[in-house]
């Protein structure tokens, strides 16, 4: 590891990534890698996690493709210096700002989307003009085994690094002099990842979870938030960090919106989702008991069959659940959708604030005012209104948590904006000088 970053920080201070071109052509050359190594990625994320070629290719490969295209559009101007107005202080002076990379970057990446969040931070990275050391999840392994050989195969060690391994090789290389670590993971690992990189003063991005909650008010329209209620809970099997976690209904509106949801869950994944091999697998023993077991704190509305032997659950919706329940205290991350009911949405604005900022949330209603009360009153990390997820596929949205659902953000502008440093530079005038600021002087602006 220490040789590693070594390497990566001579590299680096050779200046071979601050111009734009070099970071052009990288931008490029990931473009080829991608298209290249298309099917290895499909196949091992099918192999993983059981994921269709279209869910992996919309929700893994997709994105990065639009992302790279974003960064090439917009480079050159947003790694421009920018100038900067100067008050009457500074007469004479020229202040600008200059876009400067932080150096050797780690990026620690999660089992979910393990392409995707390994690969659209690094598309930052190379932009803003960093080495980058990006460090797979070890519960992917064929995965993590394909970024490896690709990346390999398209970028050099000093440039571009992949070290495979569990949490011990990610506390070494935390142990490193790194000059920007950007993890994807769990609140839990979150706090150590801070907390070893505070002992170097290393600056963190810190993409995490928690539970998003969907609000369905009786304004409704309950069809389509049916669907898109399905449809971001149940791609990859719930585990999607920003997926609704549960579900606040309306009480008028509950028999009707549930009806919708069974039809929707039926027409997605079939009335046998368990046979359904397009349906995404959990991704272990562990995570399979975990989220199991969340079956049996409520009724089952919808679902609740398993497969042991496959580590598959079906779509399920559960109510009478309090919040006292572990299904309402943990984040779900698998496909069980508690429901609760209100009348109020007072009230739903009462419990929400009482609990960690959620990563997302999301409102389905017509009312403008009720729209405007729920988004600006709750503090959330981003959302939608009247759909689920969809923020997350803007390029030109800011995509991150708050409080406990994490610090900073990333994607299109943020992204190259999260690895760069701005450096403040005033160029000082030697025409002339000001007295006021000398000791001696009383006389304001004079020119001396
Ligand atoms: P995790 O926190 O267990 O692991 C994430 C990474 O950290 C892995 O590479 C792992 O090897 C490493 N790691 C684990 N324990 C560590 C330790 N003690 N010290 C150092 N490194 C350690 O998360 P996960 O289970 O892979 O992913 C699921 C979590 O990630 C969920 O909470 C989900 O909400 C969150 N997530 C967030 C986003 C986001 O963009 N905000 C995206 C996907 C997943």
């Amino acid at each position: 590891m220490n040789q590693l970053v070594k390497l990566q920080k001579e590299w680096f201070n050779e200046g071979h990534t601050k111009n734009f071109q070099f970071r052009k052509e990288q931008l490029y050359k990931m473009k080829t890698m991608l298209e290249t190594f298309e099917s290895p990625v499909l196949k091992s994320l099918k192999f993983d996690l059981s994921k269709s070629e279209y869910e992996a290719y919309t929700s893994e490969i997709a994105f990065l493709k639009s992302e790279i295209n974003i960064q090439l559009k917009n480079l050159k101007s947003w790694m421009s210096k920018t100038k900067v107005k100067s008050p009457l202080t500074h007469t004479g002076s020229k202040n600008y700002i200059l876009k400067e990379p932080y150096g050797t970057t780690l990026i620690i990446a999660p089992w979910n989307y393990p392409i995707q969040l390994a690969l659209a931070p690094m598309i930052g990275a190379i932009a803003s003009g960093n080495t980058v050391i990006i460090k797979p999840s070890e519960l992917t392994p064929t995965v993590s085994w394909v970024i490896k050989r690709m990346i390999e195969q398209y970028f050099p060690t000093h440039y571009i690094a992949v070290v495979e391994g569990d949490k011990k090789i990610t506390q070494e290389l935390l142990n490193q002099p790194l000059d920007y670590v950007f993890f994807t993971g769990s609140v839990n690992v979150g706090k150590k990842i801070m907390e070893q990189a505070s002992q170097r003063l290393i600056p963190v991005t810190l993409e995490l979870g928690g539970k998003s909650p969907a609000i369905v008010h009786k304004d409704a329209s309950i069809n389509l938030a049916a669907k898109r209620i399905v449809w971001g809970k149940f791609t990859n099997a719930g585990q999607t960090c920003i997926a609704p976690d549960y579900l606040y209904i309306h009480h008028e509106i509950k028999a009707e919106l549930l009806k919708a949801i069974k039809k929707y869950i039926y027409k997605f994944y079939g009335e046998k989702s368990l046979l359904n091999d397009k349906y995404v697998k959990i991704i272990n023993q562990q995570h399979f008991d975990r989220v199991s077991s969340y079956l049996e704190e409520g009724n089952i509305l919808i679902g609740g069959r398993v497969d042991s032997r496959n580590h598959r659950i079906e779509p399920s919706v559960i109510d009478q659940v309090t919040w006292n329940d572990s299904v309402m205290q943990d984040e779900i991350f698998g496909p069980v959708l508690p429901i609760l009911t209100y009348d109020q949405l007072d009230e739903v604005i009462d419990q929400v604030e009482q609990r960690p900022k959620p990563l997302a949330l999301y409102y389905f209603g017509e009312n403008e005012l009720d729209q405007k009360k729920v988004t600006e009153s709750l503090s959330f990390g981003g959302g939608c209104i009247n759909d689920t997820l969809y923020h997350i596929l803007n390029s030109h949205l800011p995509f991150g948590g708050v409080g406990e659902s994490g610090m900073g953000s990333y994607h299109g502008e943020a992204s190259f904006n999260t690895f760069t440093h701005e450096k403040s530079i005033t160029k000082q005038t030697t025409k002339f000088d000001q007295a006021f600021r000398y000791p001696g002087s009383e006389l304001g602006l004079k020119v001396i």
